[in-house]
């Protein structure tokens, strides 16, 4: 019989991993908290336009995951947008959100599945939603941002969460505008205004992931993030609009606010994943341990996947 392993999270990391095993023979439960797979893959629709919410592009560095981004482009599923300093920044047709898709289409991924606590029993996981259903695996792999792993697994394994206890993150507010003309934002599509509170800000019409006039995306840096944790979202928006009116050029017809609480890792981390063996096998994967990026989320949910065959 086939080795069974549970993935929580479905975003690169999870994907990753679960794709991994998949090829290696394990029979692979995927579940995640969110309405579809992705996690910070994330692109939100306001009317006709596609807006890239999370992660705006990818790099590729490592020899891996540059054959993972040439296969997918092969496939028609990612292209080049922009070169900047060496790197081309890669899109993903239809969005951030569709390359998750992609990745997610040979599994049944059991979405709006919160995962709320962890036991073993003998050498197996349980796993047990907030709904009440429960999952059981020969081995488990954790990909949800570290402070959140580090509460399910409370003290199952303390070696791993003291690893991960040294994980921060930058928090990130995101604003999605729609506007009624083309906007000002610059070719290829996106700007970084120095000095402000935007750190990034980009026209996905221009990009080429959404019809109508213009679909901004504007990320506010993490400085301002944390001093406005607690501000009146309409008062956050407001301030955002202020800074990001040079590159407006035309009226604001729908506007959307997030706040990602956990955007991007702080530290460099190039662990690539954290495992144990006891109680029962494990391994933490994430984007915060190989880099804050797309490209480590996939190296290390690829490391946690080989980690868990070798352990095994
Ligand atoms: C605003 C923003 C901008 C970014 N820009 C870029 C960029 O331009 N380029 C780049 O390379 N990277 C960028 N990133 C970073 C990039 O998005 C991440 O590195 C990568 O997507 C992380 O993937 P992951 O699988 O490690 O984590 P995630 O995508 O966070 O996946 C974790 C998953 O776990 C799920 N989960 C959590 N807890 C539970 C639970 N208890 N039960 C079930 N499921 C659970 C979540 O729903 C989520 O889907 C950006 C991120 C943000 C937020």
């Amino acid at each position: 019989m086939s080795k069974t392993c549970l993935i929580i999270g479905a975003g690169m990391s999870g994907l990753t991993a679960a794709t991994e095993l998949r090829t290696a023979g394990w029979n692979v439960t995927l579940v995640d908290k969110g309405r579809g797979v992705g996690g910070r893959l994330s692109t939100r629709r306001i009317g006709n336009s596609r807006l890239d919410h999370g992660a705006q592009f990818f790099t590729t560095r490592s020899t891996q995951f540059c054959r993972a981004a040439a296969a997918w482009q092969a496939a028609g599923w990612v292209a080049p947008w922009y070169t900047e300093d060496g790197h081309t920044r890669y899109r993903a047709l239809g969005g951030m959100n569709a390359l998750a898709k992609h990745l997610a289409r040979h599994f049944h991924v059991q979405t709006e599945t919160k995962i709320e606590t962890l036991a073993v029993t003998g050498s197996h996981w349980q796993a047990t939603s907030e709904s009440g259903v429960t999952f059981e695996a020969d081995a488990l792999i954790l990909t949800p941002p570290a402070p959140q792993s580090i509460a399910l697994l409370g003290n199952l394994a303390p070696e791993v969460t003291t690893a991960l206890s040294v994980i921060d993150y930058d928090p990130c507010f995101a604003l999605l505008l729609t506007l009624d003309g083309p906007s000002l934002v610059p070719a290829p599509g996106y700007t970084r205004p120095a000095g402000g509170i935007i750190d990034w800000l980009a026209d996905n019409t221009q990009k080429g992931v959404s019809e109508g006039p213009a679909a901004l995306t504007i990320h506010a840096t993490g400085a301002f993030t944390r001093k406005h944790l607690n501000t009146d979202p309409a008062e956050v928006t407001r301030l955002l609009l202020e800074d990001a009116a040079p590159y407006l050029g035309s009226t604001v017809t729908a506007s959307q606010i997030h706040r990602w609480m956990y955007a991007k890792p702080v530290a460099d981390n190039q662990s690539m994943c954290i495992s144990a063996m006891h109680p029962a096998p494990v391994a933490v994967a994430g984007d915060a341990l190989a880099g804050s990026r797309v490209e480590g989320a996939y190296l290390s949910g690829l490391a946690a996947a080989r980690r868990i065959c070798e352990i095994r």
